[in-house]
């Protein structure tokens, strides 16, 4: 059975800024896309394409703290390098995928790539946030840097396209991440015409944002920016591109527990909330240049 559409989502109004380096339009939470409807997820930020032009400095975001959830950083157009609290650092370059698991504690800044941020050009990433369940809420801190060329590869027939399977199994095509929760993450591209079907499971919540591009969907129309929210109800996903599109498929198993949140930190209650914020101001979370 297909998977019904819920709604069609436009693009948000307008972006905000986070640091002077990501220009993002947040798809959710808000009052309508809830953290509970879209469980594990909390988080999307999409920083559509956009030139910030070169800067003689680095633009991003400073030192910050993340806990009790994993970020995932997808890049599709320029570069974003970080550094964290664990002394892990990297670049995460067009096609690649960063997920970080917070966990216990980070500290980390994110920013773009030194030549990228000197020379400007189009930009253009997604941030997403992964809820962790209160189990792994403590998972010790780390990170998958996953490479475009460690994805798994699909080639979709009759030239209609390709599937990087970021995390969890297109068509039994199994992705590179690591999740403590069952997630789908696909990065799709399809030609003009192109089309494919896939299934994710019934209890799963699934989202499909149009990064570029317009396709049909299930009998829905989405256009590019355009966030699709399905009913749980029914397994199937046929998509097929009406222009050449990028899209990004998400499903996850809902953590059916309390969210608590307060910024960058994310519990299951208010006290557990408090004393994250006391480690944070405490000193706990470690020290990043
Ligand atoms: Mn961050």
């Amino acid at each position: 059975m297909k998977k019904q559409i819920e709604k069609i989502y436009s693009r948000p109004a307008r972006p905000g800024m986070v640091g002077d380096g990501f220009r993002v339009f947040n798809y959710f939470p808000n009052g309508q896309i809830t953290q509970q409807r879209v469980s594990p997820f909390l988080l999307m930020d999409f920083n559509a394409e956009y030139d910030f032009g070169p800067s003689d400095h680095l633009r991003g975001v400073d030192v910050h703290p993340h806990k009790g959830f994993e970020t995932v950083t997808i890049a599709y157009k320029g570069s974003v390098a970080h550094h964290d609290s664990t002394g892990n650092s990297g670049v995460i370059n067009p096609g690649d995928v960063q997920w970080m698991t917070a966990g216990a504690r980070i500290l980390h800044k994110e920013y773009h790539e030194k030549e990228f941020s000197k020379k400007g050009g189009p930009f253009e990433m997604i941030q997403l946030w992964v809820n962790l369940p209160a189990k792994n809420k403590l998972a010790d801190p780390q990170y998958q840097a996953i490479t475009a060329g460690q994805m798994g590869k699909v080639i979709l027939a009759d030239n209609s396209g390709s599937v990087n399977v970021i995390a969890g199994s297109f068509n039994e095509h199994k992705g590179p991440a690591t999740t403590f929760t069952p997630v789908n993450m696909f990065d799709i591209r399809l030609n003009n015409g192109g089309n494919l079907v896939t299934t994710v499971p019934v209890t799963h919540n699934t989202v499909l944002l149009v990064v570029e591009g317009e396709v049909t969907v299930n009998g829905g129309q989405a256009g590019q920016h355009d966030l699709v929210l399905f009913k749980n109800e029914g397994e199937e996903i046929s998509v097929s591109a009406d222009k050449d599109s990028v899209l990004l498929l998400l499903s996850g198993e809902p953590i059916n527990e309390p969210i608590a949140q307060y910024g960058p930190f994310v519990m299951n209650t208010q006290r557990e909330l408090q004393e994250a914020f006391q480690e944070f101001q405490s000193g706990k979370f470690g020290v990043l240049e």
